[in-house]
């Protein structure tokens, strides 16, 4: 048998004449760049996250660029974010020359530990980006009494995270301002690259609009240099079109979850964590296991879409050297590092398939328990 990460093609044919009815929309009205249907998404998407703006990008990474772009951040500020997240989280930060300052994890939830953030603050430091990872949100109580005992912007990177709440309260609108990416394999995904900015504040999100598009004020009216950041027509309509079938997705996650902890619970497997205070989405489904490497070939030659987020925090990329850091500067984020193993959570998953991850994963650790290593057979 074989269980994919993820099955988008499944997810189509489910509400497929939807779909094309949306995309055939578009090509009538010819509206292929922003138009109607990116506005309409833009508002539902407001409504969902419980904010009053939403302003739709052409991804997720443009999303917090737009952001970072319109506080001001840049040369000589510093922004405290946590090393154990996508590198998009961070590169805009960087191509705009603000300083970027890791910040350890709190290693039940895979989020910003609040106090080692505290502890990094300095007079540079102008705001806190809280990534919402694997779809649980970080400890934002405590993030906005920091942010605002010490006069900082609060965001939040909510790129894995659509639907999940806090104390109640939809990610997106618990800082100043969210960033949220459609990728096609998020919880909320599109027919390709897209993004959204959601926010409270107008003026924020009126910058947002105008940088997304030239720096445009009026036709040819450019007040500003700014950037091709726009949503297409075609993402916004599929998005409007599978919007009200999220919570439902998201539903069908976290059944999925339960019965994955249940199921795992006797075995030498360390399951997520959830604060009683968050409602986890589980973009990922992610278990903390030794000798994650033996296992995780295992499982892909069962043919089980069994991954990892992320195998190098950032402080350790090549790419981001300039920063500094080494090994040893983490050690929360370089553990998990070594022991995160994802495994297939997407909702349409089959009962079959459910179970066959499980007596896979029941099989290969029994023996490893045992100290005799062999792969299943599918
Ligand atoms: C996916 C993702 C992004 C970037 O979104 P794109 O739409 O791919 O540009 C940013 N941050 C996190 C945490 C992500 O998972």
């Amino acid at each position: 048998m074989e269980v994919p990460t993820l099955d988008l093609k499944k997810q189509y044919e489910q509400i497929q004449d939807e779909l094309d009815g949306a995309l055939n929309s578009v090509l009538e009205d010819t509206d292929f760049v922003l138009g109607d249907a990116v506005g309409k998404f833009e508002d539902s998407f407001a409504r969902y996250c419980d904010v009053e703006h939403a302003v739709g990008t052409n991804s997720g990474t443009s999303a917090l660029h737009l952001i970072y772009h319109a506080l001001n951040i840049g040369e000589g500020d510093e922004v405290i974010t946590s090393p154990f997240t996508f590198i998009a989280t961070v590169e805009p930060l960087l191509h705009l020359g603000a300083s970027v300052v890791f910040s350890d994890i709190d290693p039940e939830t895979f989020t910003l530990d609040p106090q080692k953030v505290e502890e990094n603050i300095t007079d540079r430091t102008k705001a806190i980006v809280a990534v919402h990872l694997y779809g649980q949100p970080a400890d934002m109580d405590a993030l906005r009494t920091i942010a605002n005992e010490h006069n900082l912007i609060l965001i939040e990177d909510a790129a894995q995270a659509h639907g999940a709440t806090w104390n109640g309260k939809p990610v997106g609108g618990l800082g100043d301002v969210g960033a949220f990416s459609f990728y096609p394999g998020k919880n909320l995904g599109a027919f390709g690259d897209a993004g959204a900015v959601t926010t409270n504040d107008e003026e924020l999100a009126e910058e947002i609009r105008a940088l997304r598009n030239h720096g445009r004020k009026g036709k040819y009216s450019h007040s500003q240099l700014g950037y091709n950041e726009r949503m297409d027509g075609f993402q916004g309509a599929v998005l409007e079109k599978k919007l009200p079938y999220l919570d439902r997705w998201n539903q069908g996650r976290r059944e999925n979850a339960s019965y994955y902890n249940q199921a795992l619970s006797m075995l030498p497997v360390k399951t997520p964590e959830v604060d009683p205070r968050a409602e986890h989405v589980y973009h990922q489904y992610v278990l903390r296991v030794e000798q994650r490497e033996r296992l995780l070939k295992q499982l892909q030659q069962a043919e089980i879409g069994a991954g990892v987020h992320y195998p190098i925090p950032l402080h350790l990329q090549e790419s981001l050297t300039s920063l500094g850091y080494g090994v040893g500067d983490f050690p929360k984020s370089e553990k998990a590092a070594k022991e995160v193993l994802s495994i297939p959570i997407f909702s349409l998953l089959t009962q079959k398939q459910k179970v066959y991850v499980i007596e896979t994963m029941d099989n290969l650790l029994q023996k490893q328990h045992t100290g005799t290593v062999s792969s299943v057979s599918a």
